[in-house]
């Protein structure tokens, strides 16, 4: 793998075989689950040198692990930062990166339009330790300047966020960010890797919930957080990550290795159904607006071609007929899932009124980019004409 590194190996290549260049045990092609929690020294000598740093080898599993060490280099590699550290859950990379970069004064400066969790943290979680979240529109040129203070200490985004599809550009904040001594940590979620790099384009931490299209099958909690200045990961792993305690699983961080490897054909494949539902629902009479950054009608077309390589699964939209319409479609579908959580093979469909989004309050849904006509639904990899007969039968019923 070390002499194809210097050839720059495409995503997939990457995606399959980098953070490895020997045999796992046995010659199995495969690594194998490291399933312990501790590992033995042959000595106290040997147990202080690995204690010291002087060896890499393994102590504990919540400070590290050979399965999760795979994973943290891949993804490391695949977001083009320099280190990785994986978690329990996105909610457990979210809060351990804000925790370990901020303290009290601080400030944290974000956009309302966040998932629930997030604006949770930042409303409730933070200020109980002296942090205090500020909110602007940052997918508005200009709003991050304006709002950024002297305390401002991390400025958090997602983009394509959920479930408006906004977008923020990521390296005009980064530059605004910059200037002021703040750190920028955007939650790359929606777009993965494959089609978006948020490092690259000037932010210094990326996290993600790796539940979504890293594992990709819907059966394993993860996350991770990748960052370009491999001190500040080590600072994450040791001084948050292995007190707050959320370690992933060895037998979460093999699944979601194996989903790794069909990243790209499955990104591909989402992209692809996405656009063909997006264009089908934007071209019907009973839908009122269709939110999908792939969309030529997109508001913001230019930022997504310019940041991004592909616009991912999930489209929003919004029917005529406002809250009682979009709930008599979604109770209408037949193949496609009501649930939360995204980027399954199964087409999942919700309304972020009443579940994801239940906590913003109903007069001002407007301000956070959305209305209760809204629709979100992560398209899956079923054969796009199945998914829009789905909506094409249950848009009649409406
Ligand atoms: C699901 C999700 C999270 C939280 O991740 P968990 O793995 O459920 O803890 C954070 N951000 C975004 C954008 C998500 O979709």
């Amino acid at each position: 793998m070390s002499k194809e590194a210097d050839r720059n190996p495409g995503f997939d290549t990457q995606a399959i075989h980098a953070g490895w260049d020997g045999k796992h045990a046995l010659g199995a092609l495969n690594p194998p689950i490291y399933q312990t929690s501790t590992f033995v020294f042959d000595s106290v000598s040997h147990a202080q040198k690995v204690f010291s740093g002087e060896s890499a080898e393994y102590v504990y599993t919540r400070g590290n692990n050979p399965t999760l060490r795979l994973f943290e280099q891949k993804m490391a590699i695949l977001e083009k930062g320099e280190k990785a550290v994986a978690f329990s859950s996105g909610m457990a990379a979210i809060s351990s990166v804000l925790l370990s970069l901020l303290k009290a004064g601080d400030e944290l400066l974000t956009s309302r339009t966040l998932y629930g969790s997030t604006y949770h943290v930042a409303t409730q979680l933070l200020p109980r330790y002296g942090i205090r979240a500020n909110f602007a529109d940052l997918a508005h040129p200009g709003a991050v300047q304006a709002a950024l203070t002297d305390a401002t200490k991390v400025v958090y985004l997602e983009t394509p966020a959920n479930p408006s599809l906004e977008l923020v550009d990521i390296a005009a904040t980064a530059e605004a960010a910059h200037r002021r001594g703040a750190i920028v940590v955007v939650d790359n979620t929606f777009a993965t890797p494959y089609f978006q790099n948020p490092l690259a384009l000037g932010a210094d931490v990326v996290v993600h919930s790796c539940t979504k299209y890293i594992g990709g099958h819907g059966d394993a909690l993860g996350g991770v957080a990748v960052a370009r200045d491999p001190d500040y990961i080590f600072r994450l792993r040791f001084d948050f990550l292995c007190d707050l305690g959320g370690v992933l699983s060895p037998f979460n961080a093999w699944l979601l290795l194996r989903g790794l490897k069909t990243l790209g054909v499955r990104m591909e494949r989402h992209a692809s159904n996405a656009l063909a539902v997006a264009r089908f629902l934007a071209g019907h009479p009973k839908v009122e607006r269709v939110l999908y950054p792939g969309l030529d009608e997109f508001p913001q077309r230019e930022l997504a071609r310019r940041q991004m390589r592909g616009y991912g699964g999930i489209v929003s939209f919004e029917v005529k007929g406002g809250y009682d319409a979009a709930v008599r479609l979604i109770d209408s579908l037949q193949l496609c899932t009501i649930a939360v959580s995204l980027g399954d093979a199964e087409t999942l469909v919700e309304h972020p009124a009443s579940m994801t989004h239940r906590e913003y309050p109903r007069e001002r849904l407007a301000e956070f980019g959305f209305s209760e006509a809204l629709v979100r639904l992560s398209v899956g990899l079923e054969n796009p004409e199945d998914i829009i007969a789905d909506f094409d039968q249950a848009l009649r019923r409406i």
